[in-house]
């Protein structure tokens, strides 16, 4: 009896895990993006923060983002840490990197070599990437002394993995290189989101585009120019208000992907309003395939 009691009590926890969280394998395609979380800052039942995975046949090699609960999400996802060639972080918002030292903390399990983690640099209220880095794992000073050596040369192995940071320029009106390997080529823009320095990713890998464009009020015009004809445009849609100073409505989100002529929007970071009311006001500037996004959904590039 009791075992039939937990069995059953069992079953209702898969059903409703899978009611709110549906994990769709993204190893299928030779390129695909899957969302890690959907959620902004906000309490969210069904979302967690921001994060995305760039996939490329079986291997997840790149991941945009690491907010709350993405560390979860990271292995409900199928990936695999060793399979990891870049971390991209768009900013230093917390809902954009709070779980970086867990899954820096997980990793070390796997492997202990060097992976490239690109960022912002910094103004007089942000620091940059590399600064908050050593804030966080300089082995006498940050506040995960027990990562400590994340942050020191490779060249002794200290079963750690070792972070290689590089801060991009986010005043540059051209896109940065950031990354250029394995037929993987990574490209940055700075972007506005309010007084945060804030950065777009453009991927590019087996003929295909994917941008990430984060956090932003979508008025940049070089930003139309970066986005121009990906085959997917990641865009986060955090407010239905019409004028906010970080980031950017319905309309312009929808605006910004049409003038861009991207083959398929996908909507994120979705905030806590009516989300059928603002999917009708992207629709009147936006006339493309649009997904809405939910975590772990993956989305073929092609
Ligand atoms: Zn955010
Ligand atoms: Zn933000």
């Amino acid at each position: 009896m009791l075992m039939m009691r937990s069995t059953i009590a069992s079953l209702l926890a898969v059903l409703a895990m899978s009611s709110s969280v549906y994990a769709q394998s993204c190893a299928g395609s030779p390129v695909s993006v899957q969302i890690l979380g959907s959620n902004g800052p906000g309490f969210n039942r069904d979302r967690v923060s921001a994060g995305y995975l760039l996939w490329t046949g079986s291997q997840a090699k790149m991941i945009v983002d690491m907010g709350g609960g993405t560390h979860a999400r990271y292995s409900q996802a199928g990936a695999k840490f060793t399979d990891l060639s870049l971390m991209a972080i768009s900013h230093l918002h917390p809902d954009h990197t709070s779980d970086l030292p867990a899954l820096m903390w997980a990793g070390r399990q796997s492997r202990n070599d060097v992976l490239p983690i690109v960022g912002p640099s910094g103004n007089e209220g942000v620091p940059s990437i590399s600064v908050f880095l050593r804030r966080l794992f300089d082995p006498k000073e940050g506040a995960f002394q027990v990562l400590g050596a994340t942050m020191q040369p490779a060249s002794v192995n200290t079963g750690v993995v070792h972070l290689e940071p590089t801060a991009v320029d986010v005043t540059r009106t051209e896109p940065t290189k950031v990354f250029d390997k394995d037929g993987m080529v990574v490209t940055a823009l700075g972007i506005p989101h309010g007084n945060i320095p804030a950065l777009a990713y453009r991927v590019q890998t087996n003929g295909v585009s994917v941008v990430f464009s984060t956090d932003q009020t979508g008025t940049n015009p070089k930003f139309i120019d970066f986005a121009t004809g990906a085959n997917v445009l990641v865009m986060h849609m955090a407010t239905d208000m019409g004028n906010s100073p970080t980031h950017a409505s319905p309309a312009v989100v929808g605006r910004v992907a049409q003038s861009a002529g991207v083959g398929r929007l996908v909507v994120s970071h979705l905030g806590q309003f009516d989300l059928n009311a603002a999917v009708a006001e992207l629709k009147k500037s936006y006339t493309g395939p649009l997904t809405i996004g939910a975590d772990l959904q993956c989305t073929p590039v092609q």
